[in-house]
């Protein structure tokens, strides 16, 4: 297995764990307060399975990572990150080298994984309004021929403007929906993981 791929991975798991607990807290106020719980125990799972002296292609480890997401973190969270990295799997093949190009299409590939199961758009306060602003902003970076590190760092700065905005709206996807205007005054959970999903990465390249 790719060992950046696989140090990424063991910073994701280790940062989810960190923030189980702060997760879980937002997820008290406007959902049922397993956020949290649900990512901790997946990313756990992930890193059980995960051997890094396996030999697999960085395709084959991001589908394995979605199988394991999707079967183990439930929620709405669960399917919905599992077919983030389900859709990068597929479109990194051919991918061998953890460079910029490759977080680029794994970005890519995420946010539509995630738009194509959950229907989303930017303002429902969820996952996307980290996650589109980021992949956007990761973009316009790489055209202006900015580092994968700068990039990346500019992509976080995104995903937490993105985290401000869900604090102002309604939800109108997933449990907080159910609450209407008095989801309001709080940031969402997912938004929050897919912040420290990001930070993760970016943490690894620097
Ligand atoms: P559940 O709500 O089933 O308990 P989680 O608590 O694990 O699941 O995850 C809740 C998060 O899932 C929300 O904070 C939101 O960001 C995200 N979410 C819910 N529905 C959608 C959707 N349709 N598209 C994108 N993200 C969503
Ligand atoms: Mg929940
Ligand atoms: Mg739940």
């Amino acid at each position: 297995m790719n060992a950046v791929f696989y140090e990424m991975i063991s910073e994701i798991a280790k940062n989810i764990q960190a923030n189980k607990d702060f997760l879980t807290d937002l997820d008290r106020e406007i959902g049922d307060g397993d956020h949290g719980i649900n990512m901790a125990r997946g990313f756990s799972n992930v890193m059980s399975k995960l051997n890094v002296d396996e030999e697999m292609s960085i395709s084959d480890s991001l589908k394995k990572v979605g199988m394991i997401i999707i079967s183990t973190v439930g929620g709405a969270s669960g399917p919905l990150y599992g077919s983030a990295f389900l859709k990068a799997a597929m479109a990194t093949r051919n991918h061998e080298q953890v460079d910029g190009e490759l977080l680029g299409i794994i970005l890519k590939a995420s946010l539509e994984g995630i738009q194509e199961r959950g229907k989303a758009t930017r303002g429902d306060k969820t996952i996307i309004d980290a996650l589109e602003p980021a992949c956007e902003i990761y973009f316009k970076g790489i055209n202006e021929g900015e580092s994968t590190i700068e990039c990346m760092q500019a992509a976080c700065k995104a995903a937490e403007g993105g985290i401000e905005s869900t604090k102002l709206i309604a939800a109108r996807k997933g449990r907080a929906s159910y609450l209407g205007e008095r989801s309001i005054g709080y940031q969402d959970p997912g938004a929050t993981s897919t912040l420290i999903m990001l930070q993760s990465i970016t943490d690894v390249l620097v």
